[in-house]
C-alpha cells in the first residue's frame, strides 16, 4: 500500500504519464508500455509511410535512495493500474484529488478538450537537480538566461553568506550577533517579533549553496555546507511526530529546514550509496511535516493551526525535495493542500490571498507555482491567463519573495515573455547588489518581508532567483529535437 500511496500522491507523474500518452496519439507513434522493476517502461517508434525506427527508451523510475541523482529528474514509479484508470478519466488528476477537488476547473489537460497551448509544450518529468554542476550550471545557464555577471553576482552572494556563517554552523537574520557584529546594515528590524529562528536562516542560506551545485561533497564550500548540515542535525527536536525544526520559532523553520536538508540527501546519493544520517533526518523531518498539516490542508506558524499561503509553499516544496529524494509521503497531503489553495482564490480567475479569497500579488505568484507542483498543466485557459497575467505585470524588483515565485512559475512553465522578465530582474539584481566593504555581495531591499528576514534573508533569495536557470529543470517545455 505504501507504493501505492506514494503514486497516488504524484499528481504531476500522473501528469506525465498522460502527456506521454497524448503525445503518442499527437504524433502517430507507437508505444509498448510494459512494467520493469524500476518502473514504467516505455518504448517507441516512429511509424513513418516507410518504416518503423525505434526511439529512445524511457524509463520512469522511482527516485529511490540508491539511485544516481540524474534520476531525481524523473518521476516516480507508475502504477499501470492508476494510469489506465486516468486514461479513462481523461483527467490529470489522481483519484483522491478528482473526488476531493469540486472545482472542475483545476482539472487542467483534458483529453479532446486540449487547447493549443498544451499541445506546444510538453512535460519533461523535469525539477530536478541534476543540472546543478559546472557543465549544468554553463550549458542550463546559457539555455535559459544566465550572464557572467549574473553567476558572479551568485558566486559573490556565497561568498558574502559563506563569511556570515556563525561559529556553530548557523545563520542568525540578527546581524549583529557575531560574525557581523553589525557591520551590515539591515539585519532583522529590532524589536521585531517575528518568529525568525536560526534553522530557517540556516537552511535558507544552505538553499543557495546547493542551489549552486555546491554540497558537503563538491565545490568550494564542503565545510560551509557541511557545518550547515550539521547544525540543523544537531537543532532537530526529536518529538513523537518526528523531528521539528521549528526552534521555537514557527513552521518557517521547519519547512525550510527540511528543504534543505531533503536537496542535500538529494545531491549526495551515488548509485547505491547515499548519507543514511540525513536520509534519517529527511524522513523523520517529512513525518513531522506532514502531521502539521492543519485539516484546511494549509500550515500554520505552530503545527495543526489553520495556515496561509506563504507558510504552506515551504512546506509543499519541502515535502516535494523530500519525495524527489526517496522519502514517502501521506498519500493525501497534496490534495489537502490543493484544496487549500483553491479556498483562497478568489473568483474564478487564478488569483489567490493569504488566508481567505482576497487576492494578493505575492499570494497569487506563491500559489500558482505550488500548483505547477502539484500537478497542473499549461493549458488550462484560467490558469495559463494568469501566468499571462504574472508575466505581464513584470517582476516588482523590490519584492524578492514575490520574484522568486513568479520567476520558477515561468521558468517551469517556458513561458514565452520568459526572455525580457529575465533580462529585467537579473540585470537589476546584479546592477543593486552590494559591491563595497563588509556588505559586498549581499542585497537589501525594504518591504514586508525584506524588513524581517534582513540581508540574509534578501541576500539568500536573490541567489537563489539568479540560480534559476540550473537550480530546477523546467517542468514544461517545448519539444525537444526528438518527439518526447
Ligand atoms: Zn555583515
Amino acid at each position: 500500500m505504501a507504493r501505492l500511496a506514494t503514486v497516488r500522491n504524484s499528481s504531476w507523474l500522473v501528469s506525465a504519464a498522460l502527456h506521454l500518452l497524448f503525445l503518442i496519439i499527437l504524433a502517430l507513434l507507437t508505444y509498448r508500455l510494459g512494467g520493469t522493476e524500476r518502473g514504467l517502461l516505455i518504448e517507441g517508434a516512429w511509424s513513418g509511410p516507410d518504416s518503423t525506427t525505434p526511439l529512445e527508451s524511457v524509463t520512469l523510475a522511482e527516485a529511490t535512495a540508491d539511485n544516481q541523482s540524474e534520476q531525481l529528474d524523473l518521476p516516480v514509479e507508475v502504477d499501470l493500474s492508476v494510469v489506465s484508470k486516468h486514461v479513462a478519466n481523461a483527467s490529470i488528476i489522481a483519484p483522491q484529488q478528482a473526488s476531493a477537488v469540486q472545482d472542475n476547473a483545476l482539472v487542467g489537460l483534458q483529453t479532446g478538450g486540449a487547447t493549443t497551448a498544451a499541445e506546444r509544450v510538453v512535460f519533461l518529468g523535469g525539477g530536478g537537480l541534476s543540472a546543478r554542476t559546472p557543465e549544468g550550471r554553463k550549458k542550463y545557464g546559457d539555455r535559459y538566461g544566465a550572464t557572467r555577471q549574473s553567476e558572479m553576482a551568485v558566486e559573490n552572494a556565497l561568498r558574502w553568506l559563506a563569511e556570515h556563517q556563525r561559529e556553530d554552523g548557523s545563520w542568525s537574520f540578527d546581524l549583529r550577533l557575531s560574525p557581523c557584529d553589525g557591520r551590515c546594515r539591515d539585519g532583522k528590524k529590532a524589536n521585531d517579533d517575528t518568529p525568525t529562528p536560526s534553522t530557517a536562516a540556516t537552511g535558507l542560506a544552505l538553499l543557495a549553496f546547493l542551489g549552486a551545485g555546491y554540497t558537503p561533497e563538491v565545490g568550494p564550500y564542503q565545510e560551509v555546507v557541511q557545518r550547515g548540515l550539521y547544525y540543523l542535525r544537531s537543532t532537530a527536536a526529536e518529538s513523537e511526530f518526528g523531528y521539528d525544526w521549528q526552534q521555537g520559532g514557527s513552521m518557517y523553520g521547519q519547512g525550510i529546514a527540511l528543504m534543505a536538508i531533503s536537496e542535500a540527501l538529494g545531491m549526495t546519493k551515488h548509485e547505491d550509496r547515499f548519507d543514511s544520517d540525513l536520509y534519517h533526518y529527511a524522513e523523520r523531518g517529512t513525518r513531522f511535516t506532514v502531521i502539521a498539516q492543519h485539516q484546511s490542508g494549509s500550515w500554520g506558524y505552530t503545527p495543526g493551526s489553520p495556515g496561509d499561503t506563504t507558510l504552506t509553499g515551504w512546506q509543499i516544496l519541502s515535502l516535494i525535495g523530500a519525495r524527489k529524494a526517496g522519502i514517502e509521503t501521506r498519500s493525501d497531503t497534496f490534495t489537502r493542500a490543493k484544496e487549500f489553495l483553491m479556498s483562497v482564490r478568489e473568483g474564478p480567475e487564478f488569483q489567490f490571498g493569504y488566508r481567505t479569497p482576497k487576492a494578493e500579488k505575492t499570494t497569487t505568484a506563491i500559489a500558482l507555482t505550488l500548483l505547477i507542483y502539484l500537478g497542473q498543466t499549461p493549458g488550462h485557459t484560467l490558469f495559463d491567463e494568469a501566468i499571462d497575467k504574472l508575466a505581464e505585470q513584470g517582476p516588482t524588483l523590490t519584492n524578492v519573495y514575490h520574484d522568486y515565485y513568479a520567476t520558477l512559475a515561468l521558468h517551469h512553465f517556458r513561458h514565452r515573455d520568459w526572455e525580457s522578465w529575465n533580462n529585467q530582474l537579473r540585470d537589476h539584481l546584479v546592477r543593486t547588489q552590494a559591491t563595497e566593504g563588509h556588505e559586498a555581495g549581499s542585497w537589501h531591499f525594504r518591504d514586508q518581508w525584506g524588513d524581517v528576514g534582513g540581508r540574509v534573508y534578501t541576500t539568500a533569495m536573490c541567489a537563489l532567483t539568479l540560480e534559476v536557470y540550473y537550480r530546477f529543470l523546467p517542468l514544461y517545455d517545448e519539444p525537444p529535437d526528438f518527439p518526447l
